[in-house]
């Protein structure tokens, strides 16, 4: 049984001031749960903060929005995994659709931060999922594949294991659209189906969350879909209330 994953996509918001106050109101009210994690990634200033917030609860996990793929070095401004593990962080996102679409990364750069995530023993959240005009145009599964094969090749079973795949359509991502239940259902099925067929137990074994405006009201809804194995979430992650609401209330 894959473990429900309930993912906090802080962006660009709460300092470490805020990330302490957060995961210390959050932590009161959320009892730990059988086969449920909560992972928690604040920017990389708050990253800190938030993982001393969250040490002694085996349950609640805190990384980092990206990392680079290099180990050390000239490249100013970014964050190697060896350096976001020695602040506490335990995973890293790879790939959001911010990443991709904002700062230009590539599919290439993310085949090589997920190989420096797991070499450096972050476990990695693959973020994957098609822009409204590639939807439009039919080419929402073609491009679904094309970014998990391009990040995924070369791995053997044992790492694969580590990773995490979030589906998230990015005209769904803070606008408040989802897509149809089952629209979520077909990406997630074929998702599934592909992992599995392509590499076997592993592929079985790796969680596949959905995310894209994902909020209380929608939760429920969204997350007891076939195939749906947790949410990550970014906007509804901001206020602790608001994503109790989401990872406690849901079944
Ligand atoms: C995200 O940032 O990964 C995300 C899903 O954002 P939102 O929930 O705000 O759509």
């Amino acid at each position: 049984m894959r473990p429900l994953l309930f993912a906090a996509n802080w962006k660009m918001h709460l300092g470490p001031d805020d990330a302490r106050a957060y995961l210390k109101a959050f932590r009161a009210r959320y009892n730990r749960r059988e086969h449920r994690e909560v992972w928690f990634f604040p920017p990389a200033v708050s990253v800190e903060a938030a993982a001393q917030s969250a040490r002694d609860r085996a349950d609640l996990l805190v990384g980092t929005q990206d990392i680079y793929w290099e180990p050390k070095g000239a490249f100013t401004g970014a964050v190697s995994a060896p350096l976001a593990l020695q602040a506490g962080a335990r995973a890293t996102l790879i790939g959001h659709s911010e990443r991709r679409h904002v700062f230009g990364e590539t599919d290439d750069d993310t085949r090589r931060k997920l190989g420096a995530a797991l070499g450096a023993g972050l476990l990695p959240v693959l973020c994957v999922g098609e822009t409204l005009a590639e939807r439009d145009a039919g080419h929402t599964l073609a491009v679904v594949i094309r970014q998990l094969a391009a990040a995924l090749s070369g791995l053997d079973g044992a790492a694969l294991s580590r990773v995490v795949v979030a589906y998230e359509p990015v005209w769904a991502i803070g606008t408040g659209r989802t897509p149809t239940p089952a629209d979520v259902v077909e990406v997630h099925n074929f998702i599934r189906e592909h992992l599995t067929a392509r590499f076997g137990a592993a592929g079985e074994g790796m969680r596949v969350l959905y995310g894209g405006s994902v909020k209380p009201s929608n939760a429920k809804e969204l997350l007891t879909l076939a195939n749906v194995d947790g949410a990550l979430v970014g906007g509804a992650s901001l206020k602790a209330d608001d994503f109790l609401g989401i990872a406690a209330a849901y079944m």
